[in-house]
């Protein structure tokens, strides 16, 4: 059944009454304490990293990673889809050895070839390559500081940001939903008389080339910033990740006043976290608090055959634990109020910075509500794992019983449509098996419940309609479009339906019970379904099926998934996580 439109129209009503109301939960003081457990769980995103295409580089970060409780790293670096006369592009190459050694853990953004920039068809050709990177995999492209710096045309001359002919480059990124993030300019310093007062100068000192102070050579800094910003204001229906905090870390003003007024502009932190730690904590923390939906976390760390951690010179290499101190400092600085201690790449400049201590509910969008949105369409599909039971037991609808203790439950806390977090309707589920049933327990936090009056005992059609939760499940992870569905109200009214065939006159013999805490403000479901509803036979340990759970709250205007569908319609079968039988 496809989701009614005037779901669709509510659940948009809900985002924006979710996006005015602060949500429910946890204190906002333990900003700190969460962020702890999110790193313990893997769920932090890193934006913005550079990482070598090989064994030994990736396995190093990984390793890092685990370390210091990075989840999931965006390699932006993941290089030209173009081949040449190869049989694999280096996009595949890196996505390919990535996925084989840390399945789930490094996404890949392409980067574009700009060979053949003269010939009359180069739009035609860089849109195909975004194309490519999309069929590819590629969670989206970046762009370099090379674009109004570097790069320049057959005649000699630079090629310029805003250039006409790269609009239908940004255009295809738009309608393919792939996220841009783009770097342009350098910090300000960079601009300022090469001499030893200049305050980057160790930096400049490493890297000569970094210095754009030559007006016969380079643009003015704000020039190359303007034109982005021109870009941006062309292009309203592709996201641009402006990097190193939108490019002018030293203007907060600046950065305010361009996310004001592009509402697809957001701004990563890379490598910045030392320039916008010497601002005015409490202005820092306003503008934070301000474009919350829009700031990403993102470090700049690199794994070379040396580590670059958010910048470098001819020091000696970093460590490992230099690494982990790096990280340290960047949670130090976003979650806690401590004033003018050492920032974490010192080759930037000689001076400290101050805490900005973020509540918990800005944290997890910076840290990853805001990245889970972004790159939704490419994050690893979620895995559900399903343990072992040794005997059946009776529903009660009770799921803090001890028999539930040995699974380890998901949450369902993003809109399947958009992705977008509802931390506040944060929905637990856990899955366990036995020789004869599946099992599954649902705990529903909630405000009001919506339900049908007077329930109905016979299996009802149109139960989505009220508050409800799902299951689907396919148990032939080769034929997702073949799978069956389970639907069970507060009320304990129930519905099974088989899939493609619509068969709502089947019944699979699937039992359900369900509890509601009207003190605590929860309700919860226990559901087991015969194996015979869904395959020819039990599974055997180890097997992998595909699964999606949802829940419907109409209260609250929540529709959420296990893994977002990012469609109207829950019937999106590829993007059904796994369930895993342990
Ligand atoms: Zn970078």
């Amino acid at each position: 059944m496809n989701f009614p439109t005037n779901v669709v129209v509510l659940a948009l009503l809900g985002l924006l009454a979710a996006s005015c109301s602060s949500p429910r939960g946890p204190s906002e003081k333990d900003g700190r304490a969460q962020a702890a457990q999110w790193r313990a769980e893997h769920r932090i995103i890193d934006l913005h990293q550079h990482l070598n295409g090989t064994t030994q580089h990736l396995t190093r970060a990984v390793r890092i990673m685990d370390r210091v409780g990075v989840g999931v790293a965006v390699n932006l670096s993941g290089g030209y889809v173009t081949r040449g006369t190869n049989a694999a592009s280096p996009f595949e190459k890196v996505k390919r050895l990535a996925d084989a050694l840390a399945p789930g853990r490094i996404v890949h953004y392409m980067n574009l070839d700009y060979t053949g920039w003269d010939a009359p068809d180069f739009s035609a050709r860089a849109v195909a390559q975004v194309e490519e990177g999309h069929r590819l995999g590629a969670a989206g492209l970046k762009e370099f500081k090379r674009l109004g710096l570097n790069l320049k045309d057959g005649n000699g001359k630079l090629i310029k940001i805003d250039d006409p002919k790269l609009d239908a480059v940004w255009k295809r990124c738009g309608e393919l939903n792939l996220p841009i993030s783009i770097h342009v300019a350098d910090p300000r310093a960079f601009w300022l008389p090469y001499e030893p007062g200049n305050e980057r100068w160790k930096e400049l000192g490493d890297h000569k080339n970094w210095w754009f102070g030559d007006s016969n050579k380079y643009p003015a800094r704000m020039e190359l910033l303007e034109a982005l910003n021109r870009v941006i204001a062309r292009h309203p229906k592709t996201t641009f990740v402006c990097l190193h905090f939108a490019n002018n870390a030293e203007d907060l003003e600046w950065v305010d006043a361009s996310l004001s007024k592009y509402p697809n502009m957001m701004a990563d932190l890379a490598a910045r976290v030392p320039e916008i730690g010497r601002h005015d904590p409490a202005k820092v923390r306003a503008l934070f608090t301000k474009h919350q939906d829009r700031i990403l976390f993102a470090t700049d760390f690199m794994v070379y055959d040396k580590l670059i951690l958010g910048s470098s010179g001819n020091e000696p290499p970093p460590t490992d634990d230099d690494a982990a101190v790096f990280f340290a400092k960047h949670w130090r600085w976003l979650e806690t109020n401590d004033k003018n201690f050492p920032h974490m790449t010192p080759i930037q400049g000689d001076w400290t910075i101050s805490g900005i201590g973020l509540p918990a509910s800005v944290l997890r969008k910076v840290y990853f509500d805001n990245a889970r949105k972004l790159l939704a369409r490419s994050l690893p599909l979620p895995v559900m794992k399903a343990a072992r039971v040794g005997a059946d037991f009776n529903l009660d609808g009770n799921t803090s019983k001890r028999v539930w203790q040995s699974a380890a439950p998901v949450a369902m806390e993003y809109e399947s449509r958009s992705a977008i977090a509802r931390p506040d309707l944060a929905t637990k589920a856990r899955a366990l098996w036995s020789e004869k049933f599946l099992y599954l327990a649902y705990e529903c936090p909630f405000t009001t419940l919506t339900t049908f009056e007077p329930v109905q005992a016979n299996e009802r059609f149109g139960l989505w309609e009220r508050d409800v939760v799902e299951a689907f499940i396919a148990s032939d992870a080769n034929n997702v479009k073949r799978y069956t569905e389970y639907e069970v109200s507060p009320t304990n009214e129930r519905l099974d339906v088989k899939i493609p065939e619509k068969d709502f006159a089947w019944s699979s013999g699937f039992e359900s019970a369900t509890r509601v805490d009207e003190q605590r403000k929860v309700w919860t479901v226990e559901m087991r379904i015969p194996w015979s509803a869904m395959s020819d036979a039990a599974p055997k340990p180890g097997a992998r099926w595909r699964i999606n759970l949802y829940r419907c709250d109409y209260a609250n205007k929540g529709f959420l998934a296990f893994n977002p569908a990012l469609d109207g319609s829950f019937h999106t079968p590829e993007r059904f996580g796994w369930l895993e039988f342990e």
